[in-house]
């Protein structure tokens, strides 16, 4: 599997006008080689393909890289690659222009005098928005593990709980459940913190009559699930329940509209268009989905303007929302698997509104 990746990837090099690509992303290095470490450089030439890492990871390293060269770095990796780039003559360098710090720019500058060092952003995340049948059966593992997790949690969601406590429960059960870690930071909003779309828990108790959204998602064998749910803490006056059937109407027409060869912003503009008929466009202000795989959040991105047509075998989000400051928010998150002719909704999830 990895060798495939890595021929995709070096039939682009010549394109790129590079004899080598220096790839420095964690993810990108575990797609291509395996290695699981989270300190490496890796190096993919035309023929061949050299990862540098230290001593800490001899053995991991020898057990998951297979087919890539290991250099077990004395010092910086980067004067190890700088070495190595030397010696095998490659004039020509690109580099992941969004991943390296400026101070590994500027020694690769300071250390190569002559090479060409040429700029590139998302070339491996290119390859990796299509998911791979084997990868699809771990990012569904993942998202039912996510949801299970969910249901388990529902009865922690209650008036006098704060958010932080819920998300630790949430959190807590994760792991008790199997998963590597939370992917990331569990958001539980309640009440008037829903109106916030990246909401941080607090100490704010759960109250009668609040909506209380919940963003959470596991890592599983390295893949990563996303889901959102909003719940309703009983009694739920009619505005409330008003907004939340508008946003699910705005991700099923979104869903519904999801297919290979559609543009991103094509299923954005689906869901912007419901809530404009509610007439709550202004507030859903954060873009419709994106990509989901070894990161929670990676390419593509589907808001307003992104041209990237969808492929089959691209794992997105599908999640759009309504925030008002009085009433607090609503949003309703799947992950869903484009397909041909359509796609297919891999959240397990029930979707109607649940008052607890
Ligand atoms: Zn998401
Ligand atoms: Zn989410």
């Amino acid at each position: 599997m990895n060798r495939a990746r890595l021929q995709q990837l070096r039939a682009l090099l010549p394109g790129f006008k590079a004899d080598a690509l220096l790839v420095s992303a964690i993810p990108n290095i575990r797609y291509l080689t395996g290695f699981t470490g989270s300190s490496a450089l890796l190096l993919v030439t035309r023929e061949e393909a050299v990862l540098f890492t230290d001593g800490r990871y001899k053995l991991q390293a020898g057990q998951e890289v297979e087919h890539a060269a290991v250099v077990l770095a004395k010092g910086p990796l980067v004067r190890a690659l700088i070495g190595s780039v030397k010696r095998r003559r490659l004039r020509r360098l690109a580099f992941e222009s969004g991943k390296v710090s400026f101070a590994f720019h500027a020694a690769l500058r300071a250390n190569l005098p002559g090479f060409r060092l040429a700029p590139l952003g998302g070339v491996v995340e290119m390859l990796r928005a299509i998911k791979s049948p084997e990868e699809v059966a771990a990012i569904r593992r993942a998202v039912e593990l996510n949801s299970a997790v969910f249901e388990a949690s529902l009865g922690e969601i209650r008036p006098g709980v704060t958010e932080v406590e819920a998300a630790i429960q949430i959190d807590h059960r994760m792991r008790l459940m199997g998963a590597d870690k939370p992917a990331f930071d569990t958001i539980v909003a309640a009440g008037p913190r829903a109106a916030l779309p990246h909401a941080r828990p607090t100490r704010n108790r759960l109250g009668k009559n609040d909506l209380v959204i919940i963003d959470q998602g596991v890592i599983l064998g390295g893949y990563s699930s996303d889901m959102t749910r909003t719940v309703g803490l009983g009694p739920l006056g009619e505005p409330k329940r008003r907004v939340y059937r508008a946003v699910l109407e705005a991700q099923l027409a979104a869903i519904a509209n999801v297919r290979a060869g559609v543009k991103a912003s094509h299923v954005d503009r689906q869901a912007r268009l419901v809530l404009k008929q509610h007439g709550l466009d202004k507030a859903f202000d954060h873009s419709t989905g994106h990509g989901v795989g070894l990161e929670v959040h990676e390419p593509p991105r589907l808001g307003r303007n992104e041209k990237t047509k969808l492929e089959a075998g691209m794992v997105i989000t599908i999640e759009p929302g309504a925030y008002l400051e009085d009433l607090g928010g609503v949003r309703i998150e799947d992950m869903v698997l484009v397909t041909d002719r359509g796609c297919e909704v891999l959240t397990p999830t029930p979707k109607d509104l649940r008052v607890l």
